[in-house]
């Protein structure tokens, strides 16, 4: 029996057409006897407006967080009307989505009293998004022959209590994807179930971070043991560089789990950056197909990706970074201070995503985010400390670059008018990263794809669509 995971992002969720041409391939799939579990993400853009209900009540505007849960429900009644016809079902369906915003409106209505928003509030809010979107999704299955189920996450998903970015616990969820899940499989359904939220194991909710349903896919995968995972987006796959960014991108066809990683961890957000260990860890294929042009044959991400004669396969960039410089005149490099800094980073649970030092400073990389000032403060107990935002992190993916000699040279030569403030080269084989200024970061990127992607290996990349766009 052939297991499929297919992952919906909220693009291919955003409006009835889209949940129509979602429920045309995934009764494609059943036709050809693959067996599908789905995972949906909330519509596009509801989670960003879920956010900003929470923020906007939780500073007391109860009237501005109302009116945003307002314009989502009546999307979320339209779309549902749009979509299921038949009356006992849609008023069922309609009534379900009704409950669920005066459930919301409530607990915004206390967030407004109480004036003080906690990840794990956010975490509930935000949660919506994807408890109402698999359900109106299943619905819209149900009435087109599918026989869909549809399966609340926080039953299978089980995580731990880091509300916002909860690490989900492996064993648990196979166990339970085996009850709950496995039964429906076999006897012929469709589970659907939302992406990115968990529970913990009190059954509070929490998320696996933004961006979180391509881990639940991967999740649900490794744990039973799918033939092959499924990301549908609205790109043709991986690409050779954000396409938003760079019109003249290519698709690649196949890449390794490594360089995915990579290039999702440093930002291309077409995948979530965990989303590929648990495939890795029970070699299961990877694709990222586009449910706007399911014909194409996307990108295929695998163990070991064939030999690229390019020298890259994809750019990726990290923007509203902060670079950190720690300088300390009393020799740095003296025993035991790198471990103090990092000491202080853990502290305060922020991941460092380069490092670069010398003699007498250290620079660091990190995510903005509010604790900067803190850090700053325990960092200038040791030493003197400043710290500057809008910076971005472009990073170069590709096959064996420390052992290409020159390539550094060319890769800067491709940017010589852009001011570069660190380097990280060297800590791995297939990635090659450097800090920039946020502003110069999309112009650096189309430098490097014009100097790197001119005449690309037909094997891994998918040269034909260049020609025809050139043609037309
Ligand atoms: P979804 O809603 O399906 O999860 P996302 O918006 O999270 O979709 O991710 C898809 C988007 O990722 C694309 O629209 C594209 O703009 C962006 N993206 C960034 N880098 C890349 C890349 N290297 N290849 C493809 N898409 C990329
Ligand atoms: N809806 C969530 C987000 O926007 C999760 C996802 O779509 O993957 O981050
Ligand atoms: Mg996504």
């Amino acid at each position: 029996m052939s297991l499929v995971v297919m992952k919906f992002g909220g693009t291919s969720v955003e409006d009835p057409a889209a949940i129509e041409r979602t429920a045309s391939i995934v009764a494609g799939r059943v036709a050809s006897g693959i067996k599908p579990v789905v995972v949906v993400s909330a519509m596009a853009r509801v989670t960003d407006q879920l956010l900003r209900c929470a923020s906007s009540s939780a500073k007391g505007d109860r009237t501005g967080a109302l009116a945003i849960s307002s314009r989502l429900r009546s999307r979320h009644r339209d779309t549902a009307a749009a979509l299921v016809k038949q009356p006992k079902e849609a008023a069922v369906l309609i009534n379900w989505i009704d409950r669920k915003f005066d459930q919301l409106d409530e607990v915004l209505r206390g967030l407004a009293a109480i004036l003080e928003l906690t990840p794990r509030i956010s975490d509930r809010i935000v949660s919506y998004g994807e408890r109402l979107s698999r359900r109106m999704i299943a619905a819209a299955f149900a009435e087109r022959g599918i026989l869909a189920a549809h399966v609340d996450a926080r039953e299978v998903v089980l995580t731990d209590s880091q509300f916002q970015k909860a690490i989900p616990i492996d064993g648990v969820i196979e166990k339970r994807a085996a009850e709950k899940l496995r039964p429906l499989v076999n006897d012929g359904n469709v589970p659907v179930m939302g992406g990115f939220i968990g529970a913990n194991e009190d059954g509070i909710t929490t998320t696996l971070g933004r961006g979180g349903s391509d881990f639940t896919a991967a999740l649900i995968g490794g744990a039973m043991h799918a033939q092959s995972i499924e990301i549908w987006t609205d790109v043709d796959g991986i690409m050779t560089s954000d396409p938003r960014v760079c019109p003249d991108a290519l698709r690649v066809k196949v890449i390794s789990f490594e360089e995915a990683a990579e290039l999702a961890y440093f930002g291309a957000k077409v995948l979530h950056p965990a989303t590929i260990l648990p495939a890795v860890k029970k070699n299961i294929p990877v694709l990222v197909l586009n449910s706007r042009n399911p014909a194409n044959d996307g990108t295929r991400i695998t163990s070991l990706a064939p030999h690229c004669k390019s020298p890259f396969k994809s750019i990726a960039v990290k923007k509203k970074l902060s670079i950190i410089d720690v300088v300390a005149s009393r020799m740095l490099m003296t025993h035991g201070y790198l471990k103090e800094i990092f000491t202080i980073f853990d502290k305060h649970q922020t991941p460092v995503d380069m490092v670069s030092t010398s003699e007498v400073s250290v620079s660091l990389t990190v995510d903005s985010n509010d604790r900067l000032p803190l850090i700053a403060a325990d960092l200038s107990k040791l030493a003197d400390v400043k710290y500057e935002g809008r910076k971005a992190l472009v990073c170069m993916v590709g096959e064996d670059i420390r052992g290409q000699s020159g390539m550094a040279a060319q890769v800067f030569a491709a940017i010589r008018h852009i001011n570069v403030r660190m380097i990280s080269q060297g800590a791995s084989e297939i990635n090659m990263s450097f800090m920039i200024e946020e502003d110069d970061a999309d112009e650096a990127v189309r430098s490097l794809h014009a100097a790197f992607f001119q005449d690309p290996d037909p094997e891994i990349f998918d040269v034909e669509a260049r020609k025809a766009a050139s043609s037309f």
